[in-house]
């Protein structure tokens, strides 16, 4: 299997974020990437970069999923911050539209609001160049798969699933789950995610809940007492021609590996109703008890058998990173998981 990482990815570096109104250190920082790639080493496996980290296709893949003016706004909205009088380092958020906003401001400060649904995506100067360069990695990864190879790996940071088409929030702002699924749809009639993260998805469905051709699927820690809270229940399966094409499965916090499996069989059987011949995998490690926004139970040996699992369905596989947060057992959740990936 070819892994994809680029050091660029690095230029993103938040120092802290607002936890429960508290600015705290970062969890999500090159420190993950450091951490991922040493659990990829314990295997042997080595990481490839990405030959660009930006083009015009992957400008205009991007477009397929978030607005025009979304990604105008994370490309200059740091130079225009810094020219506000008495503006921080960092771009951050006081301001949000509840309940919709009935127009979309000039102004920085409200764009920030418009397009930050919570205080988990602070930019830095650098930020933009870190976050395409993630992108490209996605990118390379899932080329690799359309010209042929069975599996790929982008070892992805900043994560990308709560990215909607014009919203960054849980530390994510380009959807590098979507843009996989989205280089796929180039050969693929029909192409699915399965998103085993510890949180939902929201960002990957709202970009293909009107859709009828990328199945999405997820399951997580119910969002009636967990992040992302708005968004990730059973209820939610779909509109127009996406209806029936998007499975939530909530699990109660605490919850273990035979909940987590059993709501994964769940999954793959719905999945493969919708017939895909095309895999994404949103690979959040997140679940795993002593994860620092821990709200499931898995052990680092539960990570195999996810991985068997997942190699079982049989379809051409694009696995990208999402969640996990640095703890001694990251690395070695992300080798049990490939492990099992390989060995099925
Ligand atoms: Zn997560």
């Amino acid at each position: 299997m070819q892994l994809y990482y680029h050091p660029d990815q690095a230029h993103h570096a938040p120092p802290s974020f607002l936890l429960r109104g508290r600015a705290v250190a970062s969890p999500e920082g090159p420190e993950r990437a450091t951490l991922l790639s040493e659990g990829l080493a314990s295997l042997g496996f080595t990481l490839d970069a990405p030959a660009q980290t930006d083009s015009p296709r992957l400008r205009e893949r991007l477009a397929r999923i978030h607005t025009p003016r979304y990604l105008a706004f994370l490309e200059t909205i740091h130079a225009r911050w810094q020219a506000l009088p008495d503006a921080a380092e960092i771009v951050a958020p006081n301001v949000h539209p509840c309940g919709g906003g009935h127009h979309y401001p000039r102004h920085p400060v409200g764009q920030v609001g418009w397009h930050m649904h919570d205080m988990a995506c602070p930019m830095t100067a650098d930020s933009f160049a870190g976050i395409i360069a993630n992108a490209a990695v996605a990118e390379a990864a899932t080329e690799q798969v359309a010209n042929g190879a069975p599996s790929a790996y982008a070892l992805c940071r900043p994560p990308g699933h709560h990215a909607g088409p014009e919203r960054a929030g849980g530390f994510c702002f380009l959807n590098n789950t979507a843009l996989a699924a989205t280089v796929l749809r180039e050969q693929h009639a029909r192409v699915a995610i399965l998103d085993v993260d510890l949180h939902h998805g929201n960002g990957t469905q709202d970009i293909f809940y009107a859709r009828g051709d990328v199945w999405t699927g997820s399951l997580h820690a119910d969002p009636a007492d967990f992040y992302p809270f708005f968004w990730g229940g059973a209820d939610e399966t779909g509109e127009g021609e996406g209806a029936g094409a998007n499975l939530n499965i909530p699990l109660p916090l605490g919850s273990d590996a035979g909940s987590f499996m059993a709501a994964l069989e769940r999954l793959v059987e719905a999945m493969q109703a919708f017939r895909p011949t095309a895999l994404v995998v949103a690979l959040g490690l997140d679940a795993h008890r002593a994860d620092p926004l821990a709200g499931l139970a898995l052990e680092t040996e539960d990570f195999t058998p996810l991985g068997q699992r997942l190699a079982a369905i049989g379809l051409p596989t694009v696995i990208v990173q999402e969640g996990g947060y640095p703890t001694r057992y990251l690395g070695a959740n992300l080798a049990a998981f490939m492990y099992g990936y390989c060995h099925s």
